[in-house]
């Protein structure tokens, strides 16, 4: 015999005998496979369902939500609180809604007050440690979300989208489960283009974002209690580019029959729009930039600009001229203008976004950077993208520095955010990126003031860095570490 158990979002079953209780369904979870998965995680379902769990007895590793003491025993249980969390979420580079709009969206810079904490520490030249670490994923090349997908606590997922592997972290257990696809959900794999996902601003239960995928835009859902996630097709396209949003229309290139196409739909209304592009890349772009009521997409070859409602706009770039994706993004001029840096064969220039005839400023050397964070070399560049760099300290001539996120605090002169800084290295910018070993580098925040955060031997790839802000801690990650290194921003609760 068994007793079933109704809450206002969940069925369960108790046994009589063993008096342990099962759950049968939750909303918004799909199918539970309750035998599946091992004791350890019940603290973890526990949390994310707003379940109650034992505190003075042995009677049940967990129960129903709402209930207050055990039906077995009468002892009290830890009841946990079940309304969904308003914590703003982290979606890596360009997922941030809370930036004003005069911000290019799309780049590594966050509206979250990094900065309030971490000017706390030692003030350089001391160089710091990192407080916590977390293991790496298994799957280790992947993108990160920290939400709470309409559950009570936030979670981290790791999506490896070259293998399309889906990674949840349990933090009650510390340890990484790939998640199994449901019956008839889509492949993850996006390779086409570098990777952006939409995040989903007021989730249901379970819902993490719109993701792209080989063969169109799906919607993806989480089951943390089964481990498994499932998939709603909102686009059937093989993807050519990385989708945007702007104003209420969303956008990406397809490719449904070897000819790229712009599709756009309104998030509201159902409302599709389709432009043929037949001269565009099918692989190779950006992820889409938002700035001035359009969307950018940048390749080797040109650029895209995508007003809603308006043909796309493709320009190649000047001849001879080569942009340098890997330094950066696009920057802002006080005029607002949106520039990005290349090279046009003889020397180094920035060149106008979004216009049909760009203007060009050379400068005499490689700036690494986006959105108004700029350095040449150990220096940061303030004022115009094109002005001479800030010399404060001129030690910093004989090392390099790559922005890896911006804190935005509206303060033009004064940016601040995270940066890595090659030490002794006078070489090439574009050699520093690549697979070269840098023997001594060091994790930096610069604001007001300037602390070293701590310190990495031999780094490699320095652009597979990636920093992402989850419980509590600003984190960094490279797929050669074989951890994560997390910086405090609150006291431990
Ligand atoms: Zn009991």
């Amino acid at each position: 015999m068994a007793y079933r158990w109704e809450t206002p979002a969940s069925v369960w079953q108790e046994d009589e005998r063993s008096r342990q209780f099962e759950l049968l369904a939750s909303e918004g979870l799909g199918h539970i496979d309750w035998q599946a998965h091992a004791q350890g995680r019940l603290p973890d379902v526990a949390r994310l369902l707003g379940a109650s769990l034992p505190a003075g007895c042995d009677c049940a590793p967990i129960y129903p939500e709402g209930f207050a003491f055990c039906p077995n025993c009468g002892r009290a249980l830890q009841r946990l609180p079940g309304t969904p969390s308003r914590q703003p979420g982290w979606w890596g580079p360009g997922a941030d809604a809370m930036l004003p709009r005069h911000v290019p969206h799309g780049l590594p810079v966050t509206s979250l007050p990094l900065g309030d904490s971490l000017e706390e520490r030692p003030a350089a030249p001391q160089v710091g440690r990192c407080d916590v670490t977390m293991p790496v994923p298994p799957n280790a090349c992947c993108v990160f979300a920290a939400s709470h997908y309409g559950f009570p606590e936030q979670r981290l997922l790791a999506l490896a989208h070259t293998r399309g592997v889906l990674q949840y972290w349990d933090p009650v257990a510390s340890l990484w489960h790939v998640m199994a696809p449901d019956d008839g959900a889509a492949s993850l794999v996006f390779t086409a283009s570098a990777y952006a996902w939409l995040p989903v601003l007021e989730p249901r239960r379970g819902e993490v974002a719109i993701v792209p995928t080989s063969a169109g835009l799906q919607r993806l859902w989480i089951n943390p209690v089964s481990e498994t996630y499932r998939t709603e097709t909102v686009l059937d396209a093989p993807l050519v580019a990385a989708p945007g949003a702007m104003r209420r229309h969303i956008a990406c290139l397809v490719r449904p029959e070897g000819t790229v196409r712009l599709w756009s739909a309104r998030l509201d209304a159902d409302e599709v729009e389709e432009f043929a592009c037949p001269d565009l890349p099918a692989s190779g772009w950006s992820r889409p930039i938002g700035y001035d009521g359009r969307l950018f997409w940048l390749h080797e070859g040109g650029q895209l600009a995508w007003r809603p409602g308006q043909a796309p706009q493709f320009t190649p770039w000047p001849p001879g001229w080569q942009p340098r994706l890997d330094f950066g993004g696009p920057t802002q001029s006080r005029d607002g203008r949106l520039w990005h840096i290349g090279h046009d064969g003889q020397g180094y220039s920035f060149l106008e976004l979004g216009s049909e005839h760009p203007q060009a400023a050379p400068i005499d050397g490689a700036r690494l950077g986006f959105a108004n964070f700029l350095f040449r070399r150990g220096h940061p560049v303030v004022d115009e993208p094109w002005s001479n760099e800030h010399v404060e300290d001129l030690n910093q001539d004989d090392t390099l520095v790559l922005p890896l996120l911006r804190a935005f605090n509206n303060n033009r002169s004064q940016p601040s955010g995270l940066v890595l800084r090659f030490h002794k290295y006078t070489g090439r910018a574009e050699e520093a990126l690549g697979s070269r070993v840098i023997p001594r580098t060091t994790v930096e925040w610069i604001g007001r003031r300037n602390v070293i955060l701590d310190e990495v031997v031999r780094l490699s790839r320095p652009l597979e860095c990636l920093p992402f802000v989850y419980a509590g801690c600003l984190w960094l990650h490279h797929p050669d570490w074989n951890e994560m290194r997390g910086w405090r921003l609150e006291e431990p609760a």
